[in-house]
């Protein structure tokens, strides 16, 4: 028989807006529930050194979310590993329906469910998928080594994922479509320095190609976007970091989105459409993107739902 559990707060998501939610909320007396979601401590959990996360030059991704998850325990959270698979918000209180069968019944939601990459959508690309082709550096970087790799994207996450890989591959080259990152300086400063990394511009993957038996990559095929030309490169990994979309499964039909899926709140707010849901972090973020913008928003979130419940009482 399925269990059901009530909470003031329920919060779903554990990246640093959820955590940081957890800890508002603790502090509010709320006793909120997290549910963590398949990636427990979100997407910086797939990424090694962090260094704008203030109060610590450098701190591993990982470990920064270890962090946040014992300071929001500590504080008072009930952290539950569980996926919310569909949420209730026509009527009081919501109801949010589980993996695990656990019904989770709350007067506020906070929504931080954060995002996940963004994959081309090639018919090659979903084939070699974890046969060759991967979208994290740091979870499959070491089955490379003194390998050529292929990294496709021009932001952070590319040029970050390319001078990681440099650790184990004997060449990395990064297919951008244009001749621009818009990675950060810093970044961009290191990629230049690395000797390992050879740029390929304006150029877009268009096949992954490979071996049946034992499936594997071989090389890719990339067009040229000025000139068609079409070239071939030899390599064993393709990463592909070409963005992130919002995580809006649960509401995509019921709150409203905008740039590509992003929860819409009010102005200088975390309020969704429905009184008493909030949404926090890069599901509602098509802009800033980061950990401590996300943490920032948890804060709000946090903050704006104790004001909702007291106002209620
Ligand atoms: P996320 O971290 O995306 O976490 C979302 C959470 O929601 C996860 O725990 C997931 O399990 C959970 N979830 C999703 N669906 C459900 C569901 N149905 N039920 C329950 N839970 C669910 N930012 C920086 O500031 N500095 C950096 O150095 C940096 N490096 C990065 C490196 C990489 C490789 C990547 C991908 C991103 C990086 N970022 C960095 C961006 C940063 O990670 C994000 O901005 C931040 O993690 C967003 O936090 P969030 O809490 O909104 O969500
Ligand atoms: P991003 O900034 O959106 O960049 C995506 C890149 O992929 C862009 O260069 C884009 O090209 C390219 N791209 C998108 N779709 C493509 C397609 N279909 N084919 C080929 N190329 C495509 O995404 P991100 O790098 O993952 O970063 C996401 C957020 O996380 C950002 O806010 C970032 O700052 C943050 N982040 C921060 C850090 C850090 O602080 N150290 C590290 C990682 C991520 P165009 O440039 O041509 O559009």
């Amino acid at each position: 028989m399925s269990e059901t559990r009530h909470t003031k707060v329920l919060i779903i998501g554990s990246g640093p807006a959820g955590y940081t939610a957890g800890v508002y909320a603790s502090r509010a007396m709320l006793s909120p529930i997290l549910v963590q979601g398949m990636e427990p401590g979100g997407q910086l959990t797939t990424t090694t050194e962090v260094e704008n996360w203030p109060g610590h030059s450098e701190i591993q991704g990982p470990d920064l979310m270890v962090n946040m998850e014992t300071h929001a325990r500590d504080m008072g959270t009930e952290i539950i590993s569980d996926l919310i698979t569909s949420l209730d918000m026509s009527k009081r209180p919501f109801t949010a329906q589980s993996d695990s069968g656990t019904v989770y019944t709350a007067d506020a939601v906070i929504l931080a469910t954060g995002a996940r990459a963004k994959w081309l959508g090639l018919e090659s690309e979903e084939k070699f998928k974890g046969f060759g082709v991967s979208a994290c550096a740091t979870c499959d970087g070491f089955f490379y080594r003194n390998e050529e790799i292929v990294v496709i994207g021009g932001g952070n996450t590319a040029v970050e994922e390319a001078l990681f890989l440099t650790n184990f591959a004997s060449k990395v080259t990064l297919i951008h479509r244009r001749d621009e990152l818009r990675a950060e300086k810093i970044l961009i400063d290191r990629l230049e320095k690395n000797s390992k990394i050879e740029p390929l511009w304006f150029n877009e993957l268009v096949e992954v190609v490979g071996d049946e038996n034992p499936l594997g990559v071989t090389g890719v095929k990339t067009k040229n976007t000025q000139t068609g030309e079409i070239t071939e490169i030899p390599c064993k990994g393709v990463f592909v970091a070409i963005g992130h979309a919002p995580a809006n499964e649960l509401v995509k039909d019921t709150l409203e989105t905008h740039m590509g899926g992003y929860v819409v709140t009010k102005p200088d707010s975390t309020e969704t459409s429905v009184p008493g849901i909030f949404a926090a972090g890069d599901l509602t973020d098509h802009k800033y993107r980061q950990a401590v913008t996300s943490a920032g928003m948890g804060c709000m979130a946090a903050l704006e739902a104790e004001r909702f419940l007291a106002g209620e009482e």
